[in-house]
């Protein structure tokens, strides 16, 4: 089962991809994960990309692309993936369809998690990312067993830079001129499925989880 979840940042993106990966046996792919690695790596990709996402601005096109195409032809993505965080554009939604023709398939649903903007400023401002394993706390939605540390893995819990405010704001101006396009490219075939991403983790994910089957 191939998976694309669409939806503003903060919107519950990687939350439910974990969740669903769980279920399902199928890997999570993040662009935002895999960027945020190459930059504390400081590979050339990291090094080319920290600016853009330094300043919520969008990394181009083609370094994402580049990342999916050959993210998804590796093997554990042989029964299928989540796409959290790609496409963001229409470049990238066309190129995928592009990758998949090409490798014989396609996506089997697009979930587009839609919240209102005060939910998304309060996810936000009190997320909390792992350093070692990227899972996600919320500091009053979803807090870990103990300040500071992750439930998973132990590791140190951070605020990512770009979830500060004057980011922050920046990031839903971009998303919100690129959504539209996204929206009605996979709007027109059944399997684009919107889901109201404001209710609890819980509720969202039995609604998610009802349309995807399980
Ligand atoms: P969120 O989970 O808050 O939506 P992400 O972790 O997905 O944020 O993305 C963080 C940053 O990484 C983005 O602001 C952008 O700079 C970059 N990024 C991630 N995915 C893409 C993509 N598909 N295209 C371009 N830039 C991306
Ligand atoms: P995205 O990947 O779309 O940017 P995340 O999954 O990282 O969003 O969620 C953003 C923040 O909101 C995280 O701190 C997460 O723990 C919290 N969160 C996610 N979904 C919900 C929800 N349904 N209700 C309350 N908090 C949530
Ligand atoms: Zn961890």
């Amino acid at each position: 089962m191939k998976i694309i979840l669409l939806g503003p940042p903060g919107a519950g993106k990687g939350t439910q991809a974990k969740i669903i990966t769980g279920k399902f046996a199928i890997p999570q792919i993040s662009t935002g994960d895999i960027l945020r690695k190459a930059v504390k790596d400081q590979t050339e990709m990291g090094k080319r990309a920290k600016s853009f996402m330094d300043s919520g601005g969008l990394v181009p096109d083609e370094v994402v692309i580049g990342i999916i195409n050959e993210r998804i032809t590796e093997p554990d993505c042989s029964k299928g993936y989540i796409l959290d965080g790609f496409p963001r554009t229409l470049i990238q939604a066309e190129a995928l369809t592009e990758a998949l023709t090409a490798l014989g398939g396609d996506i089997d649903f697009v979930i587009d998690l839609k919240a209102d903007a005060e939910t998304l400023s309060r996810r936000l401002s009190g997320r909390r990312v792992c350093r070692e394993c990227g899972q996600m706390f919320h500091v009053e939605f979803n807090p870990s067993k103990i300040d500071g540390k992750c439930d998973k893995c132990g590791g140190e819990l951070y605020q990512r830079d770009d979830d500060k405010e004057e980011t922050v704001l920046k990031r839903f101006e971009v998303y919100d001129t690129q959504a539209r396009a996204l929206e009605s490219y996979y709007s027109t075939s059944g399997r684009y499925k919107p889901v109201d991403g404001n209710a609890s983790m819980e509720d969202v994910s039995q609604k998610v989880l009802d349309i995807l089957g399980g």
